[in-house]
């Protein structure tokens, strides 16, 4: 007969272990997670933000910001009682005793180190009350409640699903995902560079462009934002850039083009004619090789996104109407909850993604 647990999670990632945290203070909770050569638990946080971990967004703390969240496609579940749950899970990580610094909207660990936030998660778990069982779930069988793995079957009382998306060092496996039988959409990379139609000229790669970027779908522009273009061999890159892809993935149906107004922008901007020898050098040549004049935008066609291996999140997932956004459970299920980048909730960067992670565990372990 399988071996039967109470509360099982798959996947020991940001959301999975939130849950966790919470969960194990009062009941048995056990993870699966995906064996890997240390077998670590949340290795995403250990590489994020360029190894500081910039884990939350103040925009997440403020009420105000939820009425006018700037991220359409996400509004909702940011929405849906988030404003409530993300201001409790932040007073209770303060009152764990965490420490941390804001720069800007950005939240860090306090010592500017993803370890010390991984850390600082673990500690949260009682471990009295955790198992981790490290094997891949291949599949759900949800009528006998029944896991798949390697290491053989088990059934479950409760599930929570949050196997995140298939950036950076996953490999695109849609089993697990099909086993479940709700709509999902495929994961397409995100927050990555962009390959463009454009052939980017040697002397332009490496360089850096600071301006005002645009996103045009067919004609409409879908999305601005100020920020430094870095140009690639093939293409862009930069924040700005990787923002930008959450729309360029909305819209991917369009002809794409991405505008660099580099004068026009800011409290800087330059409303009259200046000297070309203000220019560099490298934007003297490609406006003269492009017969472009002094004030014109850069203009790029997007052709494809950069290998889910360069990028911070997968666009996609599991439908959002699939789930009750209160508490995170199935709406065809009410034993099966889904939290994390598994659902189809595609943030920019600044610190969302894995916020809404914790928020996501945090909501979900209350029930
Ligand atoms: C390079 C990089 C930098 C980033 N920087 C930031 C940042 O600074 N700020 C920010 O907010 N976000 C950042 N992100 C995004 C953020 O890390 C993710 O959005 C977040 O980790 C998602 O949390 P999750 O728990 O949903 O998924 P994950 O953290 O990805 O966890 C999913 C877990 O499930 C396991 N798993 C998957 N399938 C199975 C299975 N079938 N069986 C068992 N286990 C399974 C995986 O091994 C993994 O441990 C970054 C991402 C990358 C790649």
């Amino acid at each position: 007969m399988a071996k039967s647990f109470n509360n099982v999670v798959i996947g020991g990632g940001v959301a999975g272990l939130m849950y966790a945290a919470i969960k194990s203070q009062h009941e048995k909770v056990t993870i699966f997670e995906t064996p890997s050569k240390k077998n670590e638990l949340g290795k995403r946080v250990l590489i994020s933000g360029n190894g500081r971990c910039n884990f939350y967004n103040t925009n997440l703390l403020d009420k105000k910001m939820f009425e006018d969240f700037p991220f359409d496609s996400v509004k909702d579940i940011v929405i849906s009682g988030s404003d409530f749950y993300s201001e409790k899970l932040f007073h209770f990580l303060l009152s764990k005793g965490l420490a941390y610094r804001t720069e800007n909207d950005l939240i860090y660990p306090y010592f500017n180190r993803a370890e010390c936030f991984h850390s600082f998660l673990l500690s949260l778990i009682n471990h009295d009350n955790c198992e981790f069982i490290f094997t891949h779930v291949n599949k759900i069988d949800r009528a006998s409640k029944t896991l798949f793995t390697s290491q053989g079957n088990f059934n479950y009382h409760r599930l929570v699903i949050s196997t995140g998306g298939f950036s950076y060092d996953r490999t695109a496996d849609y089993s697990l995902l099909d086993s479940l039988a709700v709509n999902y959409l495929k994961f397409r990379p995100a927050l990555c560079p962009v390959i463009v139609k454009e052939r980017i000229p040697k002397y332009l790669i490496g360089n850096r462009l600071k301006g005002l970027i645009s996103l045009y779908a067919d004609d409409k522009c879908v999305f601005k934002e100020e920020g430094e273009v870095l140009f690639k061999e093939n293409g862009l890159s930069g924040i700005v850039i990787f923002n930008a892809t959450i729309w360029m993935n909305k819209y991917i149906d369009k002809t794409l083009r991405l505008t660099i107004d580099f004068t026009h922008y800011g409290p800087n901007a330059i409303d009259k004619e200046v000297s070309i020898f203000n220019y560099p050098e490298f934007l003297i040549r490609y406006l003269k090789d492009n017969d472009l004049k002094i004030n014109d935008s850069l203009c790029f066609t997007f052709k494809q996104f950069y290998d889910f291996k360069f990028s911070q999140i997968s666009y996609g997932g599991i439908d959002l109407s699939c789930i009750n956004h209160d508490n995170m459970t199935l709406n065809v299920d009410d034993h099966v909850q889904i939290i994390g980048e598994v659902l189809n909730q595609n943030f920019p960067c600044g610190g969302y993604n894995i916020g809404m992670a914790l928020i996501e565990g945090y909501k979900a372990a209350l029930l």
